[in-house]
């Protein structure tokens, strides 16, 4: 891997996921969230793209939640992350869940430069404020897809509600995630998404919210974007 193929990775951010890995597929766990957001997420990406027969990439798959859950709708998947402990995890896991995913540490840029236009559905959730330079990671997935090919991120708003709910509510009175697991700098509104997006020559197709009820405990999607947010794009057809 070349140097600038590795740059756009924060090693702060590999230490604190490689040190949660084991805890990875704990469904009642740190990254319980992400198992309960799963189905919501996986639906939404069904309703648009038929996955079957898909040639699929998750990138920043952490411990494979979604990477499993597109191999069991029979797309072919290749997964990748820069984090080793997660990646042993998610390696470990699909001996058992018998699904296959072909995990590899990479970056999205690496991967991008060894295998342009290659696949048919690029997904990376939950992982763009994890980057230095998130604009970086969204053209390597544009430069993975093929023409006509899906492209999916998710991440979590910059605003001072997203600021309350995302931080100050699930992280320390919910405790819905680990203190520290979110840096409110790194969030990343709609519009800059859009506009990173568009300069890497993606077409927006929809966008939806994330919303958790406290009281219900209960995860849903719907229309605001002001915390947690998925966003659906398709490189053109023809170029
Ligand atoms: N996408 C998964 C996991 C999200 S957690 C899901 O939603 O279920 C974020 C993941 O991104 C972590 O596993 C972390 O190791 C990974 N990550 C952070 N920076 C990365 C980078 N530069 N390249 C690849 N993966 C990265």
């Amino acid at each position: 891997m070349t140097t600038s193929a590795t740059s756009n990775v924060d090693q702060a951010e590999l230490a604190k996921f490689n040190s949660l890995a084991s805890r990875w597929w704990d469904t009642e766990g740190e990254f319980g969230s992400l198992h309960a957001i799963n189905p919501l997420r996986l639906d939404w990406i069904r309703q648009y793209v038929k996955l079957a027969g898909c040639k699929a990439v998750d990138i920043g798959c952490g411990g494979g939640i979604l990477a499993e859950s597109l191999s069991a709708s029979n797309a072919t998947v290749t997964a990748i992350d820069m984090a080793e402990g997660p990646l042993a995890v998610a390696r470990l896991h699909q001996l058992e869940s018998g699904l296959e995913v072909d995990y590899r540490q990479s970056t999205a840029e690496a991967l991008a430069a060894e295998e342009p236009g290659r696949y048919d559905v690029v997904v990376c959730l939950e992982m763009l404020e994890h980057v230095p330079d998130p604009s970086q990671v969204i053209l390597s997935c544009a430069e993975l897809v093929k023409p006509g090919g899906h492209v999916f991120f998710s991440t979590i708003n910059r605003n001072p509600k997203s600021f309350l709910f995302a931080i100050v509510g699930a992280e320390y009175i919910l405790k819905l995630l680990p203190g520290g697991t979110h840096d409110y700098s790194k969030f990343i509104r709609p519009s800059e998404l859009e506009q990173w997006a568009r300069k890497a020559g993606l077409e927006l197709r929809a966008s939806i919210g994330m919303h958790y009820n406290p009281l219900t405990k209960e995860y849903s999607l719907g229309p605001n974007l002001d915390v947690n947010y998925l966003m659906y794009y398709q490189r053109p057809a023809s170029e």
